[in-house]
């Protein structure tokens, strides 16, 4: 039914809980795909390279970004961390819904580049919430996690740039949300191709 391409942009200061809605998504819609970054982050103990990042040197990072093969980068919390042009680029041609998981800077910098894209920020009820979630993670030193709580202050002021916001007090009712916008969006006017799909229809 699905036809278009979209690009659902996700962003979230570490801990508000983006990882686990945005798999839920890809685990309920197989018309999803998700896009893998690059990062010169060190992996943490349950990751897989290839399937939530490609782990990667900075000095390969700064390679890719000479040849020009990000669509977008940026630094975040002190690591370096990229999204592939030709897997976007690629999938988009083919038709397919891609959700990538990229912090407000490179939000910014896809946007203005490919003038398309659903824009869903992800916050935390509170500041207090944040620490506690990113505590009990426990994949970050406290020094890592101080930093993590002063950007997320910072990157809250971008939600301008977004769409959508959703504020993630539990995760049932922020996934029904996400879904609302994932469905939604498939149901625009603006989603041509669909319209004349029905009307083409032989009886
Ligand atoms: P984490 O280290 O917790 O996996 O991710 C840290 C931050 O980097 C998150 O805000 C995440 O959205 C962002 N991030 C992950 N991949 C990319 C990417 O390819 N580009 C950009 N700009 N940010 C990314």
């Amino acid at each position: 039914m699905f036809k278009k391409g979209k690009l659902f942009v996700v962003s979230a200061p570490s801990g508000a809980g983006k990882t686990t809605l945005c798999n839920k998504l890809l685990q309920a819609y197989d018309d999803l795909i998700y896009s893998v970054s690059y990062t010169t982050r060190p992996p943490r103990f349950d990751e897989i390279d290839g399937k939530d990042y490609f782990f990667i040197t900075v000095g390969k990072f700064k390679e890719m970004v000479d040849n020009d093969e990000f669509i977008e980068w940026a630094e975040v919390h002190g690591n370096y961390y990229g999204t592939s042009r030709t897997f976007i680029e690629e999938n988009l041609k083919k038709g397919k819904n891609i959700i990538l998981d990229i912090d407000p800077q490179g939000a910014r910098q896809l946007k203005s580049k490919l003038n398309m894209g659903i824009y869903i920020f992800i916050i935390a009820p509170s500041i207090k919430d944040l620490r506690d979630r990113l505590y009990n993670r426990r994949t970050e030193s406290e020094e890592k996690i101080n930093i993590r709580l002063m950007n997320a202050k910072k990157e809250v002021a971008y939600y301008k740039d977004y769409d959508y916001i959703i504020v993630n007090r539990d995760i049932v009712s922020s996934y029904k949300e996400l879904e609302s916008i994932y469905i939604a969006e498939h149901l625009k006017t603006t989603d041509i191709e669909r319209i004349e799909d029905i009307f083409n229809m032989e009886d």
